[in-house]
């Protein structure tokens, strides 16, 4: 005991003496020492600082809109209406930590596009802002809905505007929002209201003018696609070919096959086999970049690739009804109607617009490259491979002789004469594909060989109007085919053409001031 004593008066005694050396280092040697000597001016003790105490950072808190199911094991599952926080927000999978549902205290990767700011707009559940009055009919005529189901989207023909969309016994009644200026809203002058969710609140208990109460929100049933396969894949999207299962053949076509399949056992994509020799890894790498960046609903989304050994395989997303060209021809007649058509022209176009907007050229647009979805949603696929195919397979695949592949029907004189791909020349594909839709996957210039069709294009000539195609329709076509490829139409002109051919002026609003 005595010894520990002993032992602790030294340690402190050193300690105290180590102190001593300390002060009497001389200036000269405080470099040496790396010791700052601060001069002691005050006396007194300094007070000591509470620092504050930092004010709880209000949490950020996220409402899913959509159910979400895990595709990683970095991911996280979650139903529709669960609340997630944000820990990390990166650009298109955020890390968050789920509060409530499914997800309660559980952390992952979840896709930013599936979640909105819990106090906001875009969480009311009747709030369907980029849906057209085309899309807001065929949502809240499909069975989910009843009568009275209702949303209020964005008015097309008047950017600022919204439309409330209501099921009033099977049709679909759309009543225009008007907006105060001091920032109220009303559907009949009698009545005002300072927020939407005001106006929602009073026409669900009361008709008052709608010929119907509003009732349950229209069902929000499909969710968006999500932006890449997972985190994981946005930068690194080579992926291991053994992560991809192929499930069943869904088709050739000249450079390879596609199947269905299954990526990590979790996830439905589409692969595309390329036959070995088709194109080099390297030239399909550098384009497929770009192809990746190009992110648009009407655009079929390039989600990984796998390179490192033939064939290659190109993942993208899956659409359930195949090819426009297989889709016309089955349902030839029996579903589609002219609206339809025009509505499926209008969804390339919208596509198309965006690949203008961003200085892209597809290069071989026809139906047989645009792929359909559930409830006719159709997407633009295949936009710049037809580049890297033509590094490829040589110039004269491209040439504008019979019997080669090249798509003469579908291509435009100056790219078959002068290799002049723009985006005129894909407006010229645009007209054949019209054709293609309002003859239901008929051949274009049905009498005629390729051969013919050049020669007979250099003469002036063109397809004249089919059967049963409106001549307004036929004009569109026409304009799309003119010689000078400036006098074209461009995609943006040609997808409101499209989208207002039906569109019912502002008089079509049903009235709610009848009372
Ligand atoms: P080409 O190669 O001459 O342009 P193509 O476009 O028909 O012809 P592919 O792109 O290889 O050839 O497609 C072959 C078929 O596979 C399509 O007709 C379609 O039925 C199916 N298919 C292609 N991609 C998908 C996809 N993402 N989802 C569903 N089916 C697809």
């Amino acid at each position: 005991m005595g010894d520990l004593r002993e032992r602790f008066i030294m340690c402190c005694q050193n300690t105290f003496s180590c102190f001593k050396e300390r002060e009497t280092v001389p200036p000269s040697d405080i470099k040496k020492y790396d010791i700052e000597v601060i001069p002691n001016v005050h006396t007194e003790p300094p007070a000591r600082v509470i620092p504050p105490i930092p004010a709880e950072k209000p949490k950020c808190v996220y409402l899913a809109l959509y159910d979400y199911m895990a595709r990683t094991d970095d991911d996280l599952s979650f139903h529709a209406g669960d609340k997630l926080e944000p820990i990390n927000k990166s650009e298109d999978w955020w890390y968050v930590r789920g509060i409530t549902g499914i997800s309660a205290n559980k952390q992952g990767y979840v896709p930013a596009n599936y979640v909105v700011p819990v106090k906001s707009l875009d969480a009311e559940p009747w709030y369907f802002p980029e849906t057209k009055r085309l899309d807001a009919e065929k949502m809240l005529l499909s069975d989910e809905n009843q009568n009275g189901s209702f949303l209020i989207r964005n008015c097309e023909s008047q950017t600022g505007e919204l439309s409330l969309s209501v099921l009033d016994n099977s049709k679909v009644k759309h009543y225009k929002i008007k907006k105060l200026d001091n920032g109220g809203y009303f559907l009949s002058k009698s009545q005002n209201f300072s927020t939407l969710r005001e106006l929602v609140e009073h026409y669900t208990n009361n008709d008052d003018g709608l010929y119907i109460h509003l009732r349950e929100p229209c069902k929000k049933t499909i969710a968006p696609e999500t932006n890449g396969l997972s985190y994981n894949t946005v930068d690194q999207w080579e992926i291991p070919r053994t992560s991809v299962k192929l499930l069943r053949k869904l088709g050739a076509g000249q450079f390879g096959e596609v199947f269905e399949g299954i990526w990590n056992d979790t996830t439905a994509v589409a692969v595309k086999t390329l036959k070995p020799g088709t194109m080099d890894a390297k030239d399909f790498l550098q384009e497929a970049q770009i192809m990746k960046r190009l992110r648009h609903p009407k655009l079929i989304q390039l989600y990984a690739v796998c390179t490192m050994e033939e064939p290659i395989y190109i993942i993208t997303e899956l659409m359930s009804n195949g090819s426009l060209l297989e889709y016309l021809k089955k349902d030839r007649g029996a579903c589609l109607r002219l609206p339809t058509q025009v509505e499926l022209g209008s969804q390339v176009a919208a596509g198309m617009a965006y690949l203008e907007l961003q200085n892209y050229i597809h290069r071989d647009l026809a139906a047989r490259n645009v792929l359909v979805g559930e409830n006719n949603v159709c997407k633009v696929a295949d936009f710049g491979l037809a580049r890297v195919f033509q590094k490829d397979t040589g110039e004269n695949v491209y040439e504008a002789k019979e019997g080669t592949k090249f798509p003469v029907k579908w291509t435009a004189p100056e790219a078959m004469h002068e290799n002049k791909f723009t985006i005129k020349s894909d407006v010229w594909s645009f007209g054949i594909l019209l054709y293609e839709i309002v003859t239901f996957g008929q051949m274009p210039y049905p009498t005629l060989t390729n051969y013919q069709v050049v020669q007979k294009l250099q003469t002036g000539y063109r397809m004249s109007c089919p059967l049963s195609c409106p001549k307004y329709l036929y004009e569109i076509m026409c304009d799309c085919w003119r010689e000078v490829p400036a006098d074209r139409p461009t995609f943006e002109t040609l997808q409101w053409e499209l989208e207002d051919f039906f569109e019912p002026d502002v008089s079509s609003y049903d009235d709610a001031s009848r009372y």
